[in-house]
């Protein structure tokens, strides 16, 4: 059975059944399934298009007996001519002295080596007698532990497939196969790990990528249709007539894009499912003036909402703006880890009793003894900065609230179908009008004199400037300039009316704000800072924002910091202070200095990081996938997810015979209680 150890099969003994466990090779589906991560691809091709010091074949035919010689201990060297298209070509062979018996004047000859085109020689790795019997060679490349080889795995391989091909279960509908016609499971395994041609391999790959997204797609949406199913029951009765004056009493009018995110939550809000959406866009792009509306939608369906973000400076600028936004049309109540003794318990008592219609806080809104008499809408700000439970825990306060998440961080479309399959999503993909694009600039450490004169020069005109360093403690290890000493160095270059700020992680939340309000106020106007303020402050009257060892930084994380400047009508500036060693770097800030939009800029990001990366560790939560790429394979993973709706709407998994393997599959592979949230 596949699902046996793979220390059954015969010739593994303790050493080769450890490094197995050690590539997670357990079971003998997981040795068949251990797919190479590469192939090397030798083609034999004319020598005058091969590339000095690659890897090349080529094939010729043996025109002297080869000599041997020795040198130091054991050592051999042994060289023969070989005739390729009628140029002699030199072939070098290290330590492989019984060779010298195997090769003869006259034999035709496949050689595989690096290439030295100066000297018209082969250093040959591998040899074959005979001619290639095709032009192209793909050796499968695995990722492999202890003594196990390649050849070794290989072979195991093939001895495996042999014995357990009858086994392998074909998964995919025949009419879904037929139509993109997609080789049989059985027929791709072998072509995974035997590929006789790059044809044969394509379409095996073809298979996988498109099996690995369907399988991902159906279980995505077949938990959303659960989750759906259980929550019935929320629909909102808010007044559309009085959003609607709300809307025109704003001081702007909404861009389409706020308009149509806009409609899309209110219309989940209006339906008896609850709502888990998405609300992504730029900073600046008015999400949070979507999200205002929202929450005034919900109060005047009679419900509760409230709003949860990361820090208690963001908490407090919602809290001003929304405050100013609604005027005396709603109660609001600010809590947060500084809202403490009696003024806490009377926020808490208020919002028991629905005297407060909107709280907006901090992780103070999930403690135990927060209650909500009627929560009906949830708004989670920067939501990967909250944990699955976090959210979890506001949203249980309430009974099946609408939930809308809000993001910043411009994720690309193809990760947004994917990582969010069982979300809704909603973009706001253009900015508020009039709005001047922030001028980026990428400089070297040298060119810093002009640009602390430069701020000299602005901040006389009444400007603001924020500088950005990485890390605030000196490390050996990462020559890291320090927030610390470049707030001394800048006390000293500047005169002393300018007043400098310091702002990091490891000052207490007092002083944070103290620093903060201060900037703010423009009682200071430098702020250099660690990557605290990179979450939502809004300080229009900055203009400037430099960030030290910028390479330092994902693409998404210095849009995020440029995002804290342009937010006036004055023209603001980005300097990106860099040495980049990496071809990467120097991309990244090249593409810095020249897109403005977040998310063409995100799209670029995952190009270069690749989508593990791109959310960072913590809570990336992104499938893994064994042969498909998202990026790359887009187009396969729109398709899969279209013929998975049709195969749920359908409920063809439940009412077809031709589904039934992919039915068992995903029953034994998916818990679906509670899952993602
Ligand atoms: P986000 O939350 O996406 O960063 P905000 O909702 O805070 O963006 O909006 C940023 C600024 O733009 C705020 O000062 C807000 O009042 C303003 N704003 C929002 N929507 C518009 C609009 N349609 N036109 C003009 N200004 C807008
Ligand atoms: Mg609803």
């Amino acid at each position: 059975m596949l699902a046996d150890p793979v220390t059954n099969l015969k010739g593994i003994g303790e050493k080769m059944a450890s490094d197995l466990a050690a590539m997670k090779i357990n079971t003998i589906a997981d040795l068949i399934y251990y797919l190479p991560y590469r192939y090397d691809v030798l083609e034999i091709k004319p020598l005058n298009e091969l590339i000095h010091e690659d890897k090349v074949t080529i094939e010729g035919k043996v025109v002297y007996e080869p000599s041997l010689t020795f040198y130091g201990r054991k050592k051999s060297r042994l060289s023969f001519t070989v005739q390729v298209e009628n140029v002699a070509i030199k072939a070098v062979m290290f330590n492989r002295a019984f060779a010298k018996k195997q090769i003869n004047a006259g034999d035709m000859i496949t050689l595989t080596g690096k290439w030295d085109a100066h000297r018209l020689q082969i250093t040959v790795n591998s040899y074959k007698k005979g001619l290639a019997e095709e032009q192209t060679k793909i050796q499968p490349i695995y990722s492999l532990k202890g003594n196990i080889t390649n050849k070794k795995l290989q072979k195991l391989i093939q001895r495996t497939l042999l014995t357990y091909e009858n086994e392998i279960k074909e998964l995919l509908p025949s009419s879904y196969r037929n139509a993109y016609k997609l080789p049989s499971k059985k027929e791709a395994l072998w072509a995974m790990h035997f590929p006789s041609s790059r044809i044969v391999l394509k379409h095996a790959r073809r298979r996988f990528i498109y099996e690995e997204f369907l399988l991902f797609q159906l279980k995505m949406q077949l938990l959303r249709k659960i989750k759906r199913e259980e929550t019935n029951g929320n629909a909102q009765h808010y007044d559309p007539l009085k959003i609607r004056t709300f809307i025109t009493q704003l001081p702007f009018s909404l861009t389409k894009a706020q308009k149509k995110s806009l409609n899309q939550i209110l219309a989940d809000m209006k339906s008896p499912f609850r709502m888990n959406r998405l609300l992504q866009g730029d900073v600046g792009s008015g999400k949070t003036a979507v999200a205002a509306i929202c929450l005034y939608g919900a109060i005047t369906a009679g419900k509760q909402g409230a709003l949860m973000v990361p820090t208690e400076i963001l908490a407090e600028q919602h809290f001003q703006s929304l405050t100013e936004l609604f005027g005396d049309q709603a109660e609001i109540a600010l809590l947060t880890g500084s809202t403490k003794g009696k003024k806490r318990s009377e926020i808490v008592k208020a919002i028991e009793d629905h005297e407060v219609q909107i709280v907006i806080g901090t992780h103070a809104l999930i403690q135990d003894d927060v209650y909500f008499n009627d929560l009906g809408f949830v708004i989670v700000d920067e939501q990967h900065r909250f944990g699955v439970e976090q959210r979890r825990t506001l949203r249980d306060k309430g009974l099946h609230p609408d939930v809308l998440f809000m993001t910043a961080t411009p994720i690309p479309r193809t990760l947004a179908i994917t990582a969010f399959g069982d979300m809704d999503v909603s973009v706001i993909d253009e900015l508020p009008t009039g709005r001047k694009e922030v001028k980026t600039y990428w400089i070297k450490e040298n060119m810093l004199d002009r640009v602390l004169r430069f701020i000299a020069k602005q901040i006389l005109s009444g400007e603001q400037a924020y500088i950005i360093c990485p890390l605030i403690e000196e490390s050996d290890k990462l020559d890291i300039q320090n927030a610390v000493d470049l707030y001394h160095q800048l006390e000293a270059f500047y005169p002393p009316e300018v007043n400098i700020g310091l702002l990091h992680g490891r000052l207490p939340a007092n002083e944070k704000e103290q620093v903060m309000k201060q900037f703010a106020e423009n009682e200071i106007q430098i702020l250099v800072s660690t990557t605290v303020v990179e979450v939502g402050v809004n300080v229009p009257n900055a203009t400037i924002m430099v960030i030290y060892d910028a390479e330092r930084f994902g693409l998404s994380q210095l849009h995020q910091l440029r995002g804290r400047v342009g937010r006036g009508d004055k023209q603001s500036y980005c300097i990106l202070v860099a040495d980049p060693k990496g071809e990467i770097g120097k991309e990244r800030m090249r593409i810095m200095s020249e897109t403005n939009n977040g998310f063409d800029l995100a799209e670029q990001d995952l190009k270069l990081r690749g989508p593990g990366d791109f959310f960072g560790k913590k809570q990336s939560g992104l499938p893994e996938f064994k042969v498909a790429d998202m990026i790359h394979d887009y187009r396969a993973l729109e398709t899969a997810r279209n013929d998975a709706q049709e195969i749920i709407e359908n409920n063809l998994l439940e009412e077809d015979d031709d589904y039934i393997d992919l039915k068992n599959d995903i029953e034994e592979n998916t818990i679906f209680t509670d899952k993602l949230d």
